[in-house]
């Protein structure tokens, strides 16, 4: 009986650039955006809905494009991915699969990664709440940027039980947990979220990021002193970084 096909995945774009976000700022990674989320915040200006076309850097870097077709093949990323690798040697950090939320595919993730991985780390940018998916790809995860989805700002229901579950799994990684704030996040929001970090993965850093736009970021800085603090009093592993790639005009 002939091997089963390994599974094509439904893709937003591919792009080499450089990480605006969390603990691995700076460093220079290639991106895949896989369609599709499980959840529907408030805030979020990230495209994953289902596209018939996926749009890949023709160079990396270059921010021009070309489409092809999705359902996008394994083989055709990685005959993409090895020629970038061989273009810069060394430049690429890791390989950030992004969404949406990449878990809502792990059919795909479960066949792609392993292969993937022989050529990059891998490093998967998460909203922390698909907790039986994250234990069928764990193995083959080398980073993970888990999300607390706080109430106050993505207008819905509490998710604190699922991100505990998750970040039981994800703390076994390199891991780190990312809270988008706002001027709106009550300070029983802040003591929840570093009571779950300081209880469930004392380890753990915690980010704490302003929601940043092109125009800059509305939280003053005493504000955020004052949001650290609160914190670092029940979780000290407590940093505030912005979205930089705003700053750096850079995608
Ligand atoms: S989890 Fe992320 S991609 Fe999904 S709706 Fe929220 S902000 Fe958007």
């Amino acid at each position: 009986m002939p091997a089963p096909a390994t599974p094509k995945a439904e893709l937003i774009e591919v792009f080499s650039s450089i990480q605006g976000e969390g603990v691995l700022v700076g460093h220079r990674q290639v991106f895949v955006r896989l369609a599709w989320c499980n959840l529907d915040c408030a805030y979020c200006d990230t495209p994953f809905a289902k596209q018939d076309q996926c749009l890949i850097e023709t160079r990396p870097g270059c921010a021009a494009f070309e489409a092809v077709t999705n359902p996008v093949s394994l083989e055709l990323l990685l005959e993409r991915l090895k020629s970038w690798l061989e273009r810069l040697p060394g430049a690429h950090h890791s390989l950030s699969m992004t969404g949406g939320e990449p878990l809502v595919q792990v059919d795909v993730l479960e066949e792609w990664l392993p292969v993937l991985r022989r050529y990059l780390p891998i490093y998967l940018e998460t909203n922390g709440t698909m907790v039986a998916e994250l234990q069928r790809v764990l193995s083959h995860l080398d980073w993970i940027s888990m999300d607390i989805k706080l109430p106050s700002v993505t207008g819905a229901l509490p998710l604190w039980d699922n991100h505990n579950e998750f970040l039981r799994l994800a703390r076994t990684r390199n891991c780190f947990v990312k809270a988008v704030v706002s001027e709106k996040t009550p300070d029983e929001e802040l003591r929840t979220t570093a009571r779950l970090l300081s209880e469930t993965a004392p380890e753990v850093p915690l980010i704490l990021q302003p929601v940043t736009t092109t125009a800059g970021i509305k939280l003053s800085a005493a504000q955020l002193l004052e949001m650290q603090a609160q914190v670092a009093a029940i979780h000290p592993a407590v940093r505030i970084i912005p979205q930089t790639h705003h700053f750096l005009s850079v995608l």
